[in-house]
């Protein structure tokens, strides 16, 4: 006993203060890419390059050929890196990672170029920007407590469901409890069955054989509840798309509330997409579902 108070005492604190604190990402870390619109050209090799399609360069519209549009849906990338290594005079991968949205679309961005006299296209307008500017895990964690006390009257509970994933996001979702992330700081506890949980973190695209268990635990889960969807799998079937195999991501089986990106996303990542579920769950809903 005692030599186990020394090494603790000699140990000290190796809990990180996300989200008070956003530390630096480890050497290598890959987070969100931007690209630079004024040095692009829509030539569409980051597209070639990309192995999810979260890339696209397309015709504006058949009537408008002179017009592109370049789109990065940061729902389906696997932040890879591939498109960087393709052009990186115009993408750079930063190190961003609290992407979490409540509405799919906001994963979305968007510009339109415009063929110029050169023959060469320019960049003419954002259509879309993505992820809007959000709150970061810092100020919703300012709140947090509070928050979950008012809404659920207690600690926050999660059932993690893994609806087909390859483990990478049950990786990332383990080590959110342990001394290093300590997400029980928060209250928020992992529980065993989906009768006691007033969350689901759901993993991996839905294979066909999960859809019927991820429908009854959701219909198992008591109201009010909150469903967040875990990776680019999760979101958009990811690396497994939509197939006779999967069925493309959680909201094509049950409503989601927040979608996390990454593949899979970094504990840091995590926190901040399930602060942010309880911080936007509205308060109306308590009400109205059971
Ligand atoms: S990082 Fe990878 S997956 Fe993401 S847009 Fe670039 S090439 Fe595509
Ligand atoms: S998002 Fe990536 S890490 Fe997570 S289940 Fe899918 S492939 Fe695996």
């Amino acid at each position: 006993m005692f030599k186990i108070l020394k090494q603790s005492i000699r140990t000290g604190i190796v809990t990180n203060s996300f989200p008070a604190v956003i530390g630096d990402p480890p050497d290598g870390f890959r987070g969100k890419p931007i690209i630079d619109y004024a040095r692009c050209t829509a030539c569409d090799k980051c597209a070639e390059a990309c192995p999810t399609t979260a890339i696209t360069v397309e015709a504006k519209a058949p009537a408008e050929s002179n017009q592109k549009i370049l789109s990065l849906n940061y729902g389906d990338c696997i932040f890879c890196g591939e498109c960087e290594v393709a052009c990186p005079e115009a993408i750079r991968l930063t190190e961003d990672f609290q992407l979490a949205t409540t509405e799919k679309s906001e994963l979305l961005s968007q510009a339109c170029f415009k063929e110029s006299k050169t023959g060469y296209f320019e960049f003419s307008e954002v259509v879309a920007q993505a992820p809007p500017a959000q709150q970061s895990a810092e100020e919703i964690g300012a709140a947090l407590k509070e928050k979950i006390d008012k809404l659920f009257g207690r600690s926050l509970h999660i059932r993690e469901v893994d609806a087909g994933s390859c483990n990478g996001c049950e990786v990332e979702i383990t080590a959110l409890s342990n001394p290093v992330y300590d997400i029980e700081r928060f209250g928020i506890h992992f529980v065993a069955s989906p009768r006691h949980a007033d969350m689901l973190l759901v993993t991996g695209p839905v294979t066909r054989n999960m859809e019927i268990a991820l429908r009854q635990t959701y219909e198992a889960t008591p109201g009010p509840k909150i469903v967040v969807a875990v990776g680019a799998c999760a979101i958009g079937g990811g690396i497994f798309g939509k197939s006779y195999a999967s069925c493309g991501g959680v909201d094509t089986v049950v409503p989601v509330d927040v979608y996390i990106p990454g593949c899979p996303p970094r504990p840091e990542a995590l926190l901040h997409g399930i602060l942010l579920a309880i911080d936007r769950y509205p308060a109306d809903r308590l009400s109205t579902e059971e």
